[in-house]
């Protein structure tokens, strides 16, 4: 087994191979990983400055939920639960009035996500005529959740010129077969994949952490395989597993350790410098909420969605003189679109006496 120290020289001089990520992914003790995220920070700060990217999503970048609160997978970590705190959008017709409200309204754009039917894949087929006359419309980014999909979706979302496609990369069959209950297998992930790169789709890939109960299991595969299949992305979202409360399921799951959260975040650092991080939406807002967050940014993220108050006076002190932008978007929209995104007003009031 390497020694820490050698560990940290092969991550530092670009000579880590992938089992030395695996050492580092088992490294236990707090004050062990001090120095892996200090070089995580460091190279965070050469990429993207001392500067932290806010994401409010609020009113003006709704999620709509197409399929209401019905999903055919009810997966073993989330039970519908998501969508519950989406908008429930059952028809096109209804899609395209809201959307163009929303235009209309200051709107920046909108998740358009929901549930999935038993392939694993969201039912977008029947919104996508919506999605593309929204795109040539107005200006609204959209951000869609597919799924796995079919080669005539994904022909249909690149004709719609949808912004963003948010997919969440698993390589790990005990996760697709017991958590998500699906007939597929990695196979089916790769090839969907392959189709959204086949159509020129600006694939956002979300990496959950903890979706195995709570715990570390295949997170590097799926580092590994953005690796390999998307060379050196643009954004990666970091989210993590919310574990099921008060059912027979629960029992199963624990909350993933804001350590090995960042442990994972500060491998995608190392791995792709020059990515954007995010820490998304989907985590833990509990008790562990300030940890996870804390962490995150010790890791190296430069993005977060909806931080807590806590969080941005404590970086404040932990990295003098940070800057921080607000968006009114989903953590996952490019550059180019950042002054369209532009928060103001009320977004940013509740954090104005950090
Ligand atoms: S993680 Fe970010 S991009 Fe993905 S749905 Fe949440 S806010 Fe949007």
């Amino acid at each position: 087994m390497n020694n820490t120290h050698t560990l940290l020289g092969k991550i530092k001089t670009g000579n880590a191979l992938w089992d030395d990520y695996l050492e580092f992914l088992k490294l236990k003790e707090d004050d062990e990983l001090d120095s892996f995220f200090h070089l995580a920070q460091k190279i965070k700060i050469q990429n993207f400055k001392n500067q932290l990217k806010i994401y409010i999503p609020n009113k003006r970048f709704p999620a709509v939920s197409v399929t209401g609160n019905e999903c055919a997978l009810n997966c073993q970590h989330c039970s519908k639960k998501y969508l519950e705190g989406m908008k429930p959008i059952l028809n096109p017709i209804e899609l395209e009035k809201f959307l163009l409200h929303l235009s209309k309204n200051n709107g920046v754009g909108a998740l358009i996500s929901g549930g999935c039917d038993e392939n694993g894949s969201v039912p977008l087929k029947s919104f996508l005529d919506v999605i593309k006359s929204i795109k040539n419309k107005t200006n609204l980014i959209i951000n869609a959740h597919t799924g796995l999909l079919d080669e005539n979706t994904a022909q249909k979302l690149a004709e719609s010129k949808v912004d963003i496609i948010s997919f969440d990369i698993n390589i790990d069959e005990e996760i697709i077969h017991n958590i998500y209950r699906l007939e597929k297998n990695i196979e089916d992930y790769k090839n969907a994949i392959n189709l959204l790169k086949k159509y020129n789709l600006n694939i956002i890939p979300h990496i959950c952490v903890g979706l195995f109960y709570g715990k570390l299991h295949k997170e590097l595969d799926s580092i590994k395989f953005i690796k390999q299949i998307l060379v050196n992305p643009s954004i990666i979202v970091l989210i993590a597993l919310i574990p099921p409360i008060n059912s027979e399921k629960a029992k199963k799951f624990v909350a993933p350790n804001p350590i090995d959260i960042a442990k994972v975040i500060a491998v995608n650092r190392f791995v792709f410098p020059k990515a954007e991080l995010s820490l998304g939406c989907m985590r833990p807002r509990g008790p562990l909420r300030f940890e996870i967050e804390k962490y995150a940014l010790m890791a190296g993220v430069n993005r977060i969605e909806i931080p807590m108050k806590k969080t941005l006076s404590w970086a404040k002190k932990r990295f003098p003189g940070i800057s921080f932008e607000f968006f009114s978007a989903c953590c996952a929209i490019s550059k180019d679109y950042e002054k369209l995104a532009e928060s103001f007003g009320k977004d940013i009031k509740r954090y104005s006496k950090i």
